[in-house]
């Protein structure tokens, strides 16, 4: 257990650190922000803070629209992050001075042809059997909450405690946070544990934290695109929308300045080159759905990695053999929207050394044939799932080789 300086006590600029976190993306810079307003002496090692997958993430905080077949347990992690997000935005806010771009009008989901609608509708029936809140929409009532939709949309359902957030505003808000609240950025990678000397180690490295702990975390390639509404005006729809056209599916993020993040594929692959396929078929399933968007400015191509887990679900909690180093990492397509909880349960951790009944599904140990040494030695097999497992193969969105059906989303 790790106990904090009462306010009055200056630390100690010589002392070992309390905490070191490796990696200030938005999951490391949450937990350091809330280790360091415990009072504990927090460093962050990073030599790029928010280049990883964040600074390309759309933002949308969807537990309900994201609630796919076989990911139970992983559900109730993204409802408990989604439930704190209002009074964590608030926080946030209130600690940084910064505006996060949160946005609550809720989020469509849509479907252009009746295969479309079918499949959206047999997920649809699983989320609502799990007592979510997903309601179904006549044509007409979709229209009337957003005109903008093409005509050939047939039908939609809305999802209204899905919000979104601006992860390129979140990520600079937890900064000045973390760094108000006292902790210090150490602008350099940390290219082995050995290297660090804290207390406790938090790996919060995203992809990185494979070559750290041994972890299996694997990068998974999203390409995503950014518009902008013609002459400084708004985009001409407030939702975020999810839709299915003609076996695509992509999503629409709007924003207050006029952005729309349109994305994204989900390929097994670790490079970040665009491409022009992929950009096609984002832009034409777009435009399908919005026909607006035809008129907007393409101002943004860019490809970003995910760290993914062999069952989908974060990794979470103390490695086996190392009880001083715990891993915050693998959050795949959910890192935003589970940044809340994170933060807080492995603030709990750290400084109770207890762990939240809530964290024992996504524990490191799941993926650890044997308790390592030298907290290098998770092996890749898998004892346990928090969700279902990925697919093999390449897989971009409404491309012929995409893996799982689920694995189309964000
Ligand atoms: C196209 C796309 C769309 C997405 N959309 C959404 C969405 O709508 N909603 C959502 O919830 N999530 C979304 N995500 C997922 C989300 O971006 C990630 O889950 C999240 O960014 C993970 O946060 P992180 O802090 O763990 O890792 P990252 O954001 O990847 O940050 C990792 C940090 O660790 C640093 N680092 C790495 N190795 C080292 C090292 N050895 N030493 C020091 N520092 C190191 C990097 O420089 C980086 O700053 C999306 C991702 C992509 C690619």
């Amino acid at each position: 257990m790790l106990t904090g300086r009462s306010p009055s006590t200056p630390f100690d600029d010589r002392a070992r650190p309390d905490v070191a976190v490796v990696g200030a993306g938005p999951i490391g810079l949450a937990i350091a922000w809330r280790c360091a307003a415990r009072g504990l002496r927090v460093v962050v090692h990073d030599p790029a803070p928010g280049s990883g997958a964040s600074a390309v993430a759309a933002g949308m905080l969807s537990p309900v629209a994201e609630a796919y077949f076989g990911e139970r347990e992983l559900t109730g992690l993204l409802l408990a992050s989604a439930a704190r997000w209002p009074a964590f935005a608030d926080e946030l806010t209130e600690a940084s001075g910064a505006e996060l771009g949160y946005r609550t009008e809720g989020t469509l989901i849509v479907g252009s042809t009746g295969d479309d609608l079918a499949e959206a509708r047999r997920l649809w029936a699983y989320q609502q059997g799990l007592g979510l809140p997903v309601t179904p929409l006549r044509p007409t009532e979709l229209r009337d909450r957003e005109p903008a939709l093409a005509p050939r949309v047939r039908g939609g359902a809305l999802a209204p405690t899905d919000h979104q957030v601006d992860p390129r505003l979140l990520v600079p808000a937890l900064r000045t946070a973390a760094q108000r609240a006292g902790a210090v950025p150490v602008p350099q990678a940390v290219r082995a544990l050995s290297e660090v000397d804290a207390r406790v180690t938090v790996v919060a490295a995203g992809c990185g934290a494979a070559a750290l702990t041994g972890l299996p975390v694997r990068p998974v390639k999203g390409q995503i695109l950014r518009l902008r509404a013609p002459g400084g005006a708004t985009p001409g729809f407030r939702h975020v929308i999810r839709g299915y056209a003609d076996g695509e599916q992509v999503y629409l993020v709007p924003r207050a300045d006029g952005e729309v993040v349109l994305g994204a594929t989900v390929e097994e692959r670790s490079d970040t080159t665009v491409t022009a396929g992929a950009v096609l078929r984002l832009l034409r399933a777009g435009v399908d759905l919005l026909p607006e968007l035809a008129e907007y400015d393409l101002v943004e191509t860019v490809a970003g990695l995910r760290p993914g887990t062999p069952d989908n679900a974060p990794i979470l909690g103390p490695i086996p053999g190392r009880p001083d180093v715990l891993a915050a990492t693998g959050h795949h397509r959910h890192g935003i929207v589970l940044t809340p909880v994170t933060a807080d349960l492995i603030a709990d951790l750290v400084t109770s050394g207890v762990a939240d009944p809530l964290l024992t599904p996504f524990h490191p140990g799941r993926f650890v044939a044997a308790g390592p040494e030298s907290g290098n030695a998770a092996g890749p097999g898998t004892r346990g799932s928090a969700g279902r497992g990925a697919g093999p193969g390449a897989a971009e969105v409404g491309g012929p080789d995409r893996t799982t059906e689920e694995d189309r989303w964000s």
